[in-house]
């Protein structure tokens, strides 16, 4: 079934995370995202970067998070990079959006691949 992105579901699973209904492997928290350790990793390293908000994806986040929320929750995402230790060997980031791309949750998350060559972008 194609995921739904019309509207925000609470029920979706980034959302229970954010409310401490189900555990993650936390990487780093601040005011304006979680990161944490994907439960199907890809690479040797996988993290996943949330904003706090309700926001389907990053289309949505663009269009009606705060200027403050948009920069706070990129700063998020290029500190857990930093933090992980991945700049210099390098890293790749990712965001699915829709059906297409294969976006499985309805909350914007970016992916942070690291630990080894990536190869191609697209396979
Ligand atoms: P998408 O395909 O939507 O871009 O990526 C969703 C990601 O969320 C997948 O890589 C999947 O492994 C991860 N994921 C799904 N459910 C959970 C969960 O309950 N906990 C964690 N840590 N990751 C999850």
């Amino acid at each position: 079934m194609p995921i739904d992105l019309a509207a925000y579901d609470d029920a979706n699973v980034f959302a229970r995370i954010l409310r401490g209904e189900i555990p993650c492997r936390k990487v780093y928290e601040d005011r304006w995202a979680l990161a944490f350790h994907d439960i199907a990793p890809k690479a040797p390293v996988h993290v996943l970067v949330i904003p706090k908000g309700r926001y389907t994806t990053l289309a949505a986040f663009t269009a009606a998070a705060s200027a403050e929320e948009v920069a706070g929750f990129w700063r998020a995402v290029t500190k857990v990079a930093h933090d992980l230790g991945v700049e210099g060997a390098g890293y790749r980031l990712l965001v699915n959006h829709g059906g297409d791309a294969g976006q499985e949750v309805a909350h914007l998350h970016v992916h942070i691949f690291a630990g080894r060559p990536l190869g191609p972008m697209l396979s």
